[in-house]
């Protein structure tokens, strides 16, 4: 049973997600205009063929390869639907919001899915 809230209320964990990150790194984070964006479903612009439900956010832009023609600005992209679906309790919500968000920020920083699991993030 999906636990649905607001997109307010989405938004108010992530921002607690991201308090969780060291100033330092959310410090480059600024200054690089790393967008964090919450869409409730995928769009139709994501180019990514392979985003089913089991994806609950992702990370485009700056890789210098696979994006490098990619013109927008760097974003963490989080699927609020697809994070609900996995989430029973609102505490289960705050959990799996935080480890995407530091998923997809470990990846911002170049970390690959061998380097996020010696983290011992989650995918
Ligand atoms: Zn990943």
């Amino acid at each position: 049973m999906p636990f649905h809230v607001s997109s307010d209320e989405f938004e108010r964990i992530v921002t607690l997600a991201l308090d969780s990150i060291s100033p330092p790194l959310r410090a480059r984070m600024n200054a690089d205009n790393l967008m964090i964006i919450v869409q409730s479903e995928p769009g139709d612009d994501d180019r990514d063929d392979d985003i089913d439900e089991s994806v609950l956010g992702y990370y485009q832009g700056g890789t210098g390869s696979v994006f490098s023609a990619y013109e927008y600005p760097k974003r963490i992209v989080l699927l609020q639907h697809h994070i609900e679906d996995w989430c029973e309790s609102y505490a289960e919500l705050v959990d799996q919001v935080t480890d995407t968000v530091l998923h997809e920020v470990a990846h911002y920083f170049g970390m690959g899915h061998d380097d996020i699991r010696q983290t011992r993030l989650r995918h």
